[in-house]
């Protein structure tokens, strides 16, 4: 599936494709919304409601990953509640043979997330993978999400790679996309980036389930 001799640099993203989605999602459909609640005197389900729209008006954008835009816009302390559900973050199957197995062949491995800089330390902190990352790349630091074209301008002045000879993975397709337009070569979707949802029939883009899929001799295609 991928041809390991033509890839000089591998971009990895966080939530999703490394980590269990399911600890952003239940933190955001469900913990701040208690929360939330309880500072309201709401119900979860009128807390839910007055939410979710506010999500979707700024999803795509800087400011959705933004931990102090939303302690700001919500009152609450968003860092604090992560950590109240640090116990929940999770590595996706086989992360680590799949950055040791990078790590053999000499690849360079970054990390490239939309998480604010607080968020990746967090989720640092509780996985221990910081040391098999060669960078650790927020798209705060270029101060546009990597839904844009701008990202991948300034990402690439910044920290210089050959487009052609990078394999990136992203469980968000919007994102694999805007890598695809400014011509990162290899490109590959995760097929279930919440381990507590099912899995999903991914489009325009070869999608794995666990890592083991692409290192070759642990039955890889
Ligand atoms: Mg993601």
């Amino acid at each position: 599936m991928i041809n390991w001799e033509s890839i000089d640099t591998v971009l990895l993203d966080m939530d999703g494709t490394l980590l269990d989605l399911h600890f952003d999602n239940h933190f955001w459909l469900t913990h701040v919304p208690q929360h939330f609640a309880d500072q309201h005197g709401l119900e979860l389900e009128q807390a839910q409601q007055q939410l979710f729209p506010r999500y979707r008006q700024v999803e795509g954008s800087l400011d959705w990953y933004c931990v102090d835009y939303w302690s700001e816009r919500l009152n609450l302390d968003i860092v604090q509640l992560k950590h109240e559900l640090a116990h929940k973050i999770q590595l996706r199957p086989n992360v680590v043979e799949f950055l040791h197995y990078l790590r053999a062949r000499g690849i360079e491995i970054r990390l490239v997330t939309n998480a604010h800089e607080k968020a990746i330390g967090l989720k640092m902190q509780h996985t221990w993978l910081s040391p098999l990352f060669d960078m650790i790349i927020s798209s705060h630091q270029f101060g546009a999400p990597k839904e844009e074209p701008a990202f991948w301008r300034l990402f690439q002045q910044r920290y210089p790679f050959d487009p052609r000879r990078t394999l990136f993975i992203d469980d968000n397709l919007a994102v694999l996309h805007t890598a695809r337009e400014y011509g990162v070569a290899y490109l590959l979707a995760i097929s279930q980036p919440d381990s507590r949802q099912p899995e999903r029939q991914v489009r325009g883009f070869p999608a794995i389930h666990s890592f083991l899929e692409i290192i070759p001799g642990y039955g890889g295609r």
